[in-house]
């Protein structure tokens, strides 16, 4: 069987994954010179803690072995079970933290709650002030800037892949074939489209207006910390966006505690992961309204640099890279991807949010074992 998969981002590559893993050959069509979209533009969290109970949660941990398993056979992946720690300050923020704790799913996440001195002993690098801290032993981190690299490299090696940059597909021909914008038809047993938040042009050709919205992140990234930052970490601003902290003690810490004006005027929250060269990958904001601003704005910046230094207890080092992103989210957030066949043998995959990088494993996995392949 040949596959045709269009976009090389995480869930393009994974579904290229899934199916040179079952034997099949896979041509994998990107219109630029390497991904530039969200894949290589995200935290790379592979991040279980924060979702919504039932199919969500349960394609996140399947995701992680997933991902796991891949990373044990491509190290260029940099996989690492680092886990990650949400400092909590005040009471209000500690009953969110025991709520989660107190999930009826909480030991398959690795939901546990911390001291303050249980969590250095952890992460020595919390040399800042808080109460307790939500650690989630699941959570896991790869390389984004190099995994899509990486997990090609492998796919290349197995001699039954073969990747064609930039061209852009411009239309689905019949079932079962792409031509692109060299005049080239692609034409195979079944053709996946993992164009990402590329909603217009060929998407809305060929699958109409799609229920699934656009998002921008702001994103920065630092010169190397100098020590091991040896989880990933959150703020509790990180509860009022992920659904698995719904519950009363969030909505009377909503009612109770005022979000950082900055913080809450581009809806953010703290996360931050170390990269392999101990420069810390911190973020985000959120911007739904279009049209998208075309430049980065620095407020933002400027508080998450308050709230990494006040849970470090030391001054951040330089940033040296500031940057945004855009991914796609199904409107219905509950919805853990947007997959439509468009035609027969001919597939949309896209809208999986701020999970995606997390997710695209299983995603993938769905898909093939949807399509028999
Ligand atoms: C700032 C930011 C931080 C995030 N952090 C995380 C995180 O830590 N953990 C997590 O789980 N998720 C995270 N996400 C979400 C995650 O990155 C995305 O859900 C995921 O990368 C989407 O992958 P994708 O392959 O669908 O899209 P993309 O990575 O955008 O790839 C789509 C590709 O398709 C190509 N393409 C489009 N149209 C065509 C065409 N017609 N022909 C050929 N090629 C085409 C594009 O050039 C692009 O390379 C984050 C997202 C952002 C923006």
């Amino acid at each position: 069987m040949k596959v045709i998969v269009v976009g090389a981002g995480v869930v393009g590559t994974m579904h290229a994954w899934q199916a040179v893993e079952r034997g099949h050959e896979v041509v994998h069509i990107e219109r630029e010179a390497e991904a530039r979209g969200a894949s290589l533009r995200n935290f790379g969290q592979i991040w279980v803690s924060g979702r919504a109970g039932g199919e969500e949660l349960d394609t996140a941990l399947r995701a992680r072995e997933l991902w796991e398993g891949i990373g044990a056979r491509v190290p260029g992946l940099g996989f690492r079970a680092i886990g990650s720690l949400t400092p909590v300050r005040g009471a209000l923020e500690l009953a969110v933290a025991e709520a989660a704790v107190a999930r009826d799913d909480a030991a398959a996440r690795g939901y546990e709650l911390l001291t303050p001195e249980e969590a250095r002993a952890v992460n020595p690098a919390l040399r800042g002030a808080f109460d307790a801290a939500l650690w989630c032993e699941r959570d896991a981190a790869v390389e984004p800037r190099t995994a899509q690299l990486a997990l090609r490299e492998a796919l290349l090696a197995t001699g039954r892949y073969t990747f064609l940059p930039n061209r852009e597909v411009r239309e689905v021909v019949g079932e079962h074939a792409v031509r692109d914008d060299h005049g080239d038809l692609h034409s195979g047993d079944a053709v996946v489209l993992c164009t990402g938040a590329w909603l217009s042009g060929l998407v809305r050709e060929v699958a109409g207006p799609v229920p699934v919205r656009r998002v921008r992140l702001q994103m920065m990234q630092t010169a190397p910390l100098g020590e091991p930052l040896t989880t990933s970490v959150a703020d509790a601003d990180s509860f009022r966006y992920y659904p698995a902290y719904a519950s009363g003690a969030l909505d009377a810490l909503d009612a109770g505690q005022a979000q950082d004006p900055t913080a809450a005027a581009h809806k953010m929250q703290l996360l931050m992961v170390q990269r392999l060269d101990g420069g810390l990958t911190i973020g985000d904001t959120h911007e739904y309204e279009h049209p998208f601003a075309f430049d980065t704005v620095e407020d933002p910046y400027e508080h998450l640099v308050r709230v990494v230094e006040s849970l470090l207890g030391r001054p951040l080092p330089a940033i040296r890279r500031r940057w945004a992103g855009v991914y796609a989210q199904c409107t219905d957030t509950t919805r853990v991807v947007h997959r439509q066949r468009v035609r027969d043998g001919v597939w949309l995959v896209t809208g999986p949010g701020g999970r995606g990088m997390t997710c695209s494993p299983a995603i993938a996995e769905q898909t093939a074992n949807e399509l028999g392949w």
